[in-house]
């Protein structure tokens, strides 16, 4: 497995960090985000450290990253509600953590405004 020692979500990958884990299997891990924009807000990452969406990840794990959406939406209870996937890229997105990450928002109306997260 490819974790970078410098990176937070391989920290929590390694179990360096602690996290509250809400999902995981062969290459997805999913954990509340310490900072949560709704009631709802889960954080997940491949196991194997891509700095973004941009970095060459295959697309096998593109798409198991993707897949392993609608089941955490499920474990939260916000699977028939609706909620927003989002994924911050690079500067002008105010991407703040170097591994990639999808958001996974709900648990009550979005704000109509709320295009992405910060
Ligand atoms: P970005 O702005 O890069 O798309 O989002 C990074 C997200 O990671 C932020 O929502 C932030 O709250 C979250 N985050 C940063 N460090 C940690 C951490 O150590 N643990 C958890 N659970 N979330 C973190
Ligand atoms: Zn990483």
């Amino acid at each position: 497995m490819i974790l970078d020692n410098e990176c937070v979500f391989c920290k929590i990958i390694s179990g360096e960090l602690s996290s509250n884990k809400v999902y995981e299997d062969e290459s997805v891990l999913a954990f509340e985000d310490a900072n949560p924009q709704m009631p709802h807000h889960v954080l997940l990452i491949p196991k194997e450290h891509y700095a973004s969406v941009a970095d060459g990840v295959p697309e096998v794990l593109l798409g198991k990253l993707l897949a392993a959406a609608p089941k955490v939406a499920q474990i939260c209870g916000i699977d028939q509600t609706g909620y927003r996937i989002c994924i911050n890229t690079g500067d002008d997105a105010r991407q703040t953590v170097h591994h990639l990450h999808l958001h996974l928002l709900g648990g009550a109306k979005m704000p109509i405004n709320m295009g992405a997260v910060d």
